[in-house]
């Protein structure tokens, strides 16, 4: 029934495009007539969007709506806001056919991970709401006889939400619900790769009946529009998800300080990463497999999470090499909306062309073990794998963000940590073994934020595996756990003297 709910939903989604995406600011649809096309990356002639980029004159009408719009906004009762928030979940559950379709056509996912991503954003929602409701009521600290302490949180202001385009409802629902469910105005930009996915969410935002002002979508450049609402001397707090050397900039850009700004702007960011999975030497080689294919291959590997160097014990090198190869080969590439595709194109013509000349570059370096083929009229990228890579190649160490894999050579446990730890990033890592001792170093020594311990690596699982990495991967943000909201909100501590009461 899903399957056929499924089809039905895509086919109404492709009789309606192009998708026409206006600007939002203060509930009111704009125009700039500055207009970008975005195609449908698994068939690049059928425009799926045709985008409103907004201008920085109303990137500063956004910012003035928002600065306004906190003064009511942050007054509101916490069940008011929190309440709106799960209608926004009830909203996406309703249409969470529609969402997945949309999905599928701009941004090329297969319909699993579209709906993954869509589960992902509900949870999300429903967390934040939670959690925002516990987190207000106040909390008893100690003090002196005759004094009473309360700890509470308090909204901090504008907050401007910078997403990318890979998780492209969750993430940005995410950080958009985190920040106005905890009594912060928003001014949401959203991945030029993906605003028509976020146009949907500000659709049922507005239906949700987020007043005016509240919640404000940009449509723009990074580059632009981006880097003014980063600068803007309203902007209290910046959520961005993203690429290493925009999460670096963006903190290097909100460390200045704008005349007339009256805060630190404080920066949640998280960035990249470069996974490594570890395989024992007495791992359970079909599950390493099959986890290293998911963790690897899902999404054509453009996820923060996605393991891109494999770690393989010399004796079990060989088996492990030849098994992952051949099970490679039956990964099934077709255009997103087949509902056989396994894989299906990566985002659009500049990814491409990057992963196809890192892939070109690599095989110049090292030795290839597995190239797939893949159909023609889209952006498809072949999986690909390389062996006996070394640790410190540039295969090894810099993020890809598509479909290849560098299997690496360790001599033992200690080596394989040494490799694992060696790239800048922190984020995700997995182990296949079946020796608690070693399951038990990895957990004390490999620098990730998540780990995954005989299981594919996975991205977030809201309340489940709260995500997010540190070294340059990102500040240890957690999305989806219990430390997440308190960044978006300035804790406070109230002391009373209770002597005085009565006089
Ligand atoms: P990106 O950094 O290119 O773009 C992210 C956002 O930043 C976009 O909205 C873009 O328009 C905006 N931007 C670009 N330049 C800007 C500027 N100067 N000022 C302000 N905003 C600017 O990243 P992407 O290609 O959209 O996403 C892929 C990256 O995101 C990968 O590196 C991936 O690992 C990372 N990512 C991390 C996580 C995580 O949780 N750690 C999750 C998803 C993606």
């Amino acid at each position: 029934a899903d399957r056929e709910k499924m089809l039905k939903a895509l086919a109404e989604a492709k009789a309606s495009l192009p998708v026409n995406v206006n600007i939002v600011i203060n509930n009111k649809e704009l125009q700039s007539g500055k207009i970008f096309d975005r195609v449908n990356p698994s068939q690049s002639d059928q425009i799926v969007g045709k985008i409103q980029m907004a201008t920085t004159e109303q990137a500063e009408q956004a910012m003035q709506a928002a600065q306004t719009a906190y003064k009511t906004w942050k007054n509101v009762p916490c069940e008011q806001r929190a309440a709106l928030v799960d209608k926004l979940a009830d909203i996406m559950t309703r249409d969470r056919f529609k969402l997945i379709a949309t999905q599928v056509l701009e941004v090329g996912k297969p319909w699993a991970e579209a709906d993954g991503d869509i589960g992902e954003a509900i949870d999300f929602c429903r967390y934040y709401a939670r959690h925002m409701r516990e987190l207000q009521k106040p909390l008893r600290v100690g003090g002196l006889p005759g004094e009473l302490s309360h700890y509470i949180y308090k909204s901090r202001g504008v907050t401007a939400v910078i997403a990318p385009w890979n998780f492209p409802l969750a993430i940005l629902a995410g950080m958009v619900t985190a920040a106005a469910v905890a009594g912060n105005t928003v001014v949401m930009k959203p991945a030029e790769q993906s605003t028509v996915v976020a146009w949907g969410l500000m659709k049922m935002i507005q239906e949700a009946g987020f007043p005016q002002g509240v919640i404000n979508f940009l449509p723009g450049y990074g580059e632009e529009v981006g880097e003014y609402i980063v600068n803007h001397k309203y902007t209290t707090t910046i959520a961005f998800t993203g690429s290493k050397a925009v999460g670096l900039h963006i903190m290097n850009r909100a460390a200045v300080v704008q005349p007339g700004q009256q805060h630190v702007k404080r920066c949640i960011i998280e960035m990249g990463g470069k996974n490594a999975v570890i395989i024992d030497n007495d791992a359970d080689l079909d599950e390493a497999v099959d986890g290293v294919i998911y963790s690897a291959f899902g999404f054509s590997g453009q996820k923060c999470s996605a393991a891109s160097r494999v770690i393989v014990l010399d004796e079990v090198y060989d088996r492990f090499v030849d098994r992952l190869v051949e099970t490679a080969k039956s990964i099934e590439i077709h255009p997103a909306e087949n509902p056989k595709a396994y894989m299906g194109p990566v985002v659009d013509k500049e990814a491409y062309d990057r992963i196809l000349g890192t892939i070109a570059e690599a095989e110049k370096n090292h030795k290839l073990l597995f190239k797939g083929s893949v159909p023609g009229g889209g952006f498809f990228a072949p999986p690909t794998i390389f062996g006996d890579v070394p640790g410190d190649a540039k295969l090894a160490q810099a993020e890809i963000f598509g479909p290849v894999v560098a299997v690496i050579r360790a001599k033992n446990l200690d080596q394989a940590l040494d490799i694992a730890n060696s790239t800048e990033y922190a984020l995700t890592g997995g182990v296949f073994s079946r020796s608690p001792a070693n399951i038990n170093r990895v957990k004390e020594e490999l620098e990730v934020g998540n780990l995954y311990v005989n299981r594919g690596i996975t991205g977030a699982m809201v309340d489940r595996h709260p995500f997010g990495g540190f070294k340059m991967s990102g500040i240890g943000s957690k999305t989806g756990g219990p430390d997440y909201l308190k960044q978006y909100m300035e804790p406070a501590c109230v002391t009373e003297n209770t002597l005085r009461r009565g006089f």
